[in-house]
């Protein structure tokens, strides 16, 4: 470990993916698990190492997606991403959050907390409860640190080594899975649901939200099928959508509110300025 250990933090990074490439290597040629299970705890990246990583994304998503600027919507998104950061666990790191134009139902977290949310989210929530629940999720995703630890279990470290390294890449896809984003477990998607949930009852949004639009993309999608990357590692199920009815069961009574009237209008915008529901 102290071998890694240089005074620039950024050479540190590029020398810890090489290991882990090397170390991936190794134990794919041998068969051996223990270098595998081992790497995580070995190799677990700083917050200030994933703050330099989420940059780098940060530069590469900038390059290859078309950002809504129009002010109604963008502060929307923003005023609710705000709303449930202040009521949210304590996180290393300050999320922001941008407006993609993509008709795709969707929304990703990069990194040390940057939060995207498509259009197509936006159009197919039914009420600001619903569109804050997969935010809140994708903040679980940030404030436990998966797509680090998911860099930490080796996969993709080549890719990472390559974008650490300034290498071009071939597709979104790709570039995502090169940060674990593609690679979260089915642990880090019930600990995603369960602070989405906790976060939205703090902030006084309905958390059966999440259950619901689950149950809506069940029901459009099936359990697996043309689904977005929100829902690529680990689709709307019935047993997921049980697990988070279980959770909100447990919570104590409260109002709760399931806002429409600010989505309406920013849904009615995104359709004036072209950007259709799918
Ligand atoms: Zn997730």
């Amino acid at each position: 470990m102290a071998m890694i250990r240089t005074a620039e933090p950024r050479a540190r990074v590029r020398a810890l993916i090489q290991l882990q490439f090397l170390l991936a290597a190794l134990t794919g040629l041998s068969g051996c698990t223990t270098f595998r299970v081992a790497s995580e705890s070995m190799f677990m990246i700083s917050p200030e190492e994933e703050r330099q990583i989420g940059q780098q994304v940060k530069s590469e998503i900038d390059g290859q997606v078309q950002f809504v600027n129009d002010s109604l919507v963008v502060n929307y998104v923003r005023d609710v991403g705000r709303t449930l950061v202040a009521h949210a666990p304590e996180s290393a790191f300050e999320p922001q959050f941008f407006v993609i134009a993509n008709p795709e139902i969707n929304a990703f977290a990069i990194p040390a907390g940057s939060i995207y949310v498509h259009t197509g989210l936006i159009s197919a929530a039914d009420d600001e409860a619903e569109m804050a629940a997969v935010i809140a999720h994708e903040m679980g995703h940030v404030i436990r640190r998966h797509s680090a630890r998911g860099l930490a279990r080796n996969t993709g470290a080549q890719l990472a080594g390559q974008l650490l390294l300034g290498e071009n890449y071939g597709s979104m896809a790709q570039l995502l899975s090169s940060v674990g984003l593609l690679n979260y477990t089915r642990q880090d998607e019930a600990e995603a649901d369960r602070i989405a949930v906790a976060t939205l009852h703090r902030a006084g949004y309905d958390p059966d939200a999440l259950a619901t639009f689950f149950a809506k993309l069940k029901e459009r999608y099936g359990d697996r099928g043309q689904i977005a990357t929100f829902f690529a590692s680990h689709p709307p199920t019935t047993e997921r959508i049980n697990s988070v009815r279980a959770m909100v069961d447990q919570l104590p009574e409260a109002e709760y509110r399931r806002p429409t009237s600010d989505l309406r209008r920013v849904q009615k915008r995104l359709e004036e300025l072209g950007f259709a529901a799918e």
